[in-house]
């Protein structure tokens, strides 16, 4: 079992790393066929978001995009980015501009969910 999930974490995170936007569970199980079931994904995604290797976004279509995180780690997700959806191409991205939202005073911001849609470079 411990290897069998070794495998299928490796080819999750290989199918992550390959396409250079976010994917969804569903376009993932698709590119994995028959290797690994649906469980064990929603279980290793999961985990991963744990870990700080990749972070969830939900999209304005209400589904779940998953995307590899750069700098964060096991103890804490760090990013301040946007996430664009090409209403041409439907692709999903993360936007790589750091945002700086300025909070009142007192405020302190633990998680930054910013979503645009509109059309990519390659669309627009
Ligand atoms: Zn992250
Ligand atoms: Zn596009
Ligand atoms: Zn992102």
């Amino acid at each position: 079992m411990a290897k069998r999930n070794t495998k299928a974490k490796q080819l999750i995170l290989d199918s992550l790393k390959n396409t250079r936007s976010a994917i969804s569970q569903e376009v993932l199980q698709k590119e994995l066929g028959e290797t690994v079931d649906r469980a064990t994904i929603y279980r290793v995604l999961n985990s991963f978001c744990e870990d700080g290797i990749i972070h969830k976004i939900l999209s304005d279509d209400g589904k779940y995009y998953f995307a590899v995180c750069m700098n964060c780690s096991e103890k804490a997700h760090k990013h301040n980015h946007f996430h664009f959806r090409c209403l041409q191409c439907g692709k999903i991205e993360c936007l790589p501009n750091e945002i700086e939202v300025k909070l009142p005073e007192g405020y302190r911001s633990v998680n930054f969910n910013g979503f645009i849609s509109g059309y990519c470079s390659g669309c627009s």
